[in-house]
């Protein structure tokens, strides 16, 4: 009988497993780790941090607990009420090859199961049983889930309903567009944020995070759109994508007053979060249930980002 399953391979199951300190078993439905803090690799053209684009945490335990990173460097701005303003923000904590390669680096050495997406869970007298989408089984003693909330609800209602009809805890999605250029757009920005945009939420020049970018020839972007039109796109965005690309570079064209030819574009892409962020703090850090063994955290718990992943990891392992 095996003890700890974990089901996720994202911040939350990396920060989980630093804190508990046992060897563990951890299965994940895609083909590599990562979860949110993922990154696209693109040949010929270069890498996109199509999730996560960089950590803010003063926490001297989190980023002891990173080990390998890097801090972003540049020009940020906001853009506000038709102007550019200064983003003095705290430090930005990023890695130079791909952010993926933060959560990379923390399952180096580790039990991890690939392509296993768990599809149910049962409880068989002592123990659980996992089935996964192969259907294969396995046996564990503690089931640990760490996938955004619906998912995590999906999986455990037959256990947890009563616990997370007390919650709001719904997540809301984002749709990213990675976008290749062949001439600089010579804007000279790292990055900026739109405030109460209808149409985009964030924008990062790539070029000015990554060493290893592998066409150097090219200007890379990935431009984040506002929760409004997130929320409106998101369902039918695969199938109409070179609308979707059109008006959110016009409207970061017209924003930013540059000039956006088509023939510039060597490359686009829009990749859709249907859960990206959970944007209210609930009352809660995580889920632990001693008598069943059945734990949940997840960034969703308190915010939304990978700091708050962390935290939440920390508080369940203390609970085990
Ligand atoms: C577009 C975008 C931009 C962001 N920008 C920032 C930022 O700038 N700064 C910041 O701090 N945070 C940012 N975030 C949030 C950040 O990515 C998350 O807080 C963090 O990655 C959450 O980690 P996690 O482990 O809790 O969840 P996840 O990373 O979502 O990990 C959950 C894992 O579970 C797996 N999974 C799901 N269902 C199953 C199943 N049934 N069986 C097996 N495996 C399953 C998933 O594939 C995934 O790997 C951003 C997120 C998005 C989407």
């Amino acid at each position: 009988m095996k003890d700890i399953a974990i089901i996720g391979t994202g911040f939350s199951a990396a920060s989980f497993s630093y804190f508990i300190k046992k060897d563990l078993d951890f299965y994940e439905k895609s083909r590599g780790v990562g979860g949110r803090c993922s990154t696209r690799r693109v040949d010929n053209v270069g890498l996109f941090d199509h999730g996560l684009q960089y950590i803010k945490s003063q926490d001297e335990e989190f980023k002891k607990f990173l080990e390998d990173y890097c801090v972003w460097k540049g020009d940020f701005k906001i853009f506000q009420n038709n102007q550019l303003i200064d983003d003095l923000g705290k430090e930005r904590i990023i890695h130079e090859n791909g952010n993926n390669v933060l959560v990379k680096n923390l399952f180096k050495n580790k039990n991890v199961m690939l392509n296993k997406e768990l599809k149910n869970l049962e409880k068989k007298g002592d123990n659980f049983q996992l089935t996964f989408k192969d259907d294969t089984q396995e046996n564990y003693k503690t089931v640990i889930i760490t996938t955004p909330f619906q998912q995590a609800y999906n999986l455990t209602k037959q256990f947890t309903e009563s616990f997370f009809s007390k919650f709001d805890y719904s997540m809301q999605p984002n749709l990213t567009l990675m976008v290749a250029f062949n001439k600089s757009l010579n804007l000279n920005l790292s990055a900026i944020s739109f405030e109460n945009d209808d149409v985009l939420g964030f924008a990062a020049n790539e070029n000015t995070k990554k060493k290893d970018l592998i066409n150097k020839d090219l200007e890379l972007w990935t431009i984040q759109s506002s929760l409004k039109y997130s929320i409106k796109n998101i369902y039918e965005y695969r199938n109409n994508k070179p609308n979707l690309i059109d008006e959110m570079l016009n409207s970061f064209s017209t924003k930013l007053k540059v000039d956006i030819k088509k023939d510039n574009i060597q490359y686009s892409d829009i990749h859709g979060w249907l859960y990206a962020y959970n944007q209210k703090a609930a009352a809660t850090n995580c889920y632990w249930d001693k008598d069943l063994r059945l734990g949940i955290c997840g960034d969703w718990f308190s915010g939304g980002n990978a700091a708050n992943a962390f935290a939440n990891a920390k508080q369940l392992a203390k609970l085990i």
